[in-house]
């Protein structure tokens, strides 16, 4: 048994403990889960109330923390470290369990107390993470939110997502869902130095043409876009050509944050694969978490104008960006007009650990 700190990310309650309990129960993971463990927990309550609503909604539902995405620049990697876990290989290898998160969103939605607000999954780690083929907590998650009609959205960067299409197609004719995946390259070098848990990002963009075609609205979140490995506009096009050729209903985009704790992985997975941009990058990042406003603006700016070469014609701001941890602005969001469908190229191989991530055979 091991004691249990812990505060959330996305948490501005630093005080609240959010477990009844310490770890109860170490689970090592077997088989297609082999070098993972799985730390169960309690959680005391499930629903996270964002004070302020500063990204655009109020509460927040994350029943898994840790990620084997193991995305390099991920901005929750310092949320593990209140565990006594680190932010580094702990993050991507040692997940927390909120075993009882369903039992729990059941309790917290009693119509007695519940107002029903939006919920949004996926603000701090990935919902349909692999952790979630084995445990299936986002399942019964959006299973209760069917139940209760209660308006929800999900950002992730996986195609396990598919595997709940059928209740996502009930939900989003009983209440508002709102799906969008995150696809920040389809550029293989980089997806694979920076994303290595990661569904290939053409599966993604096919996960988004097959949702908006079952009647699930989903959108792209074209994020984060990596200075010198991503920002390039043939690289951004080619993303924003795909996404509106699957009918993404919207498409956002956000230049890197790289927040305190954050910055060190990235740049030691950065030397290993990219070493000739350490330089570069500890320069514009050295005094600051984000570039500045200027050079956002700008690259908000060129996707826009992307977005619109490729036939979107309307803007306007809809729901919040998760994966900033700030609001979403209105020249950050293209909504984007039905359109004809264009056919895909398929993807490439990818490494077996990936296929492991999202095969569908593994639920
Ligand atoms: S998928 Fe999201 S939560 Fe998971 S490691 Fe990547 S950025 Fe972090």
């Amino acid at each position: 048994m091991t004691g249990l700190r812990w505060q959330l990310a996305d948490e501005p309650r630093p005080q609240q403990t959010l477990f009844d309990e310490p770890i109860f129960e170490r689970q090592p993971g077997r088989g297609e889960f082999r070098g993972l463990e799985f730390l169960h927990v309690r959680a005391q309550r499930i629903i996270n109330e964002v004070k302020g609503a500063p990204f655009g909604f109020r509460y927040t539902v994350n029943p898994y923390r840790g990620c084997t995405h193991a995305c390099t620049y991920c901005f929750a990697r310092p949320s593990h470290t209140y565990l006594d876990l680190d932010a580094d290989r702990d993050f991507e290898r040692r997940i927390v369990v909120k075993v009882n998160a369903v039992s729990r969103l059941r309790a917290e939605l009693d119509p007695r107390r519940w107002r029903g607000d939006l919920i949004a999954m996926g603000t701090n780690t990935d919902p349909y993470q692999r952790a979630e083929g084995k445990y299936r907590l986002t399942r019964g998650i959006v299973e209760v939110l069917i139940e209760r009609a209660n308006p929800f959205s999900i950002l992730t960067k996986s195609t396990l997502v598919l595997r709940d299409l059928d209740l996502l197609v009930e939900a989003a004719r009983r209440t508002t869902v709102r799906v969008n995946l995150s696809i920040g390259t389809l550029d293989e070098d980089v997806w694979r130095a920076t994303e290595p848990g990661t569904p290939h990002p053409r599966r993604r963009v096919r996960a988004i043409e097959q949702l908006n075609e079952a009647g699930v609205p989903c959108g792209v979140l074209v994020a984060p876009v990596l200075p010198g490995l991503s920002d390039a506009p043939e690289q951004l096009e080619a993303v924003v050509e795909a996404c509106v050729a699957a009918g993404a209903r919207s498409i956002s985009t956000v230049l890197l944050h790289l927040r305190p704790g954050v910055d060190a992985v990235f740049l030691d997975r950065l030397a290993e694969t990219h070493p000739h941009l350490v330089a570069d990058y500890r320069r514009r990042y050295r005094d600051r978490a984000y570039l500045p406003a200027a050079e956002q603006r700008a690259h908000e700016a060129l996707v826009r104008d992307l977005a619109r070469r490729h036939g979107v014609r309307a803007v306007e701001r809809t729901d919040a960006e998760h994966m900033t941890g700030r609001p979403a602005r209105p020249e950050q969001r293209v909504e984007v007009p039905r359109r004809r469908r264009t056919a895909h190229p398929e993807p490439t191989a990818v490494p077996a650990a990936q296929e492991d991530a999202t095969q569908l055979s593994l639920l």
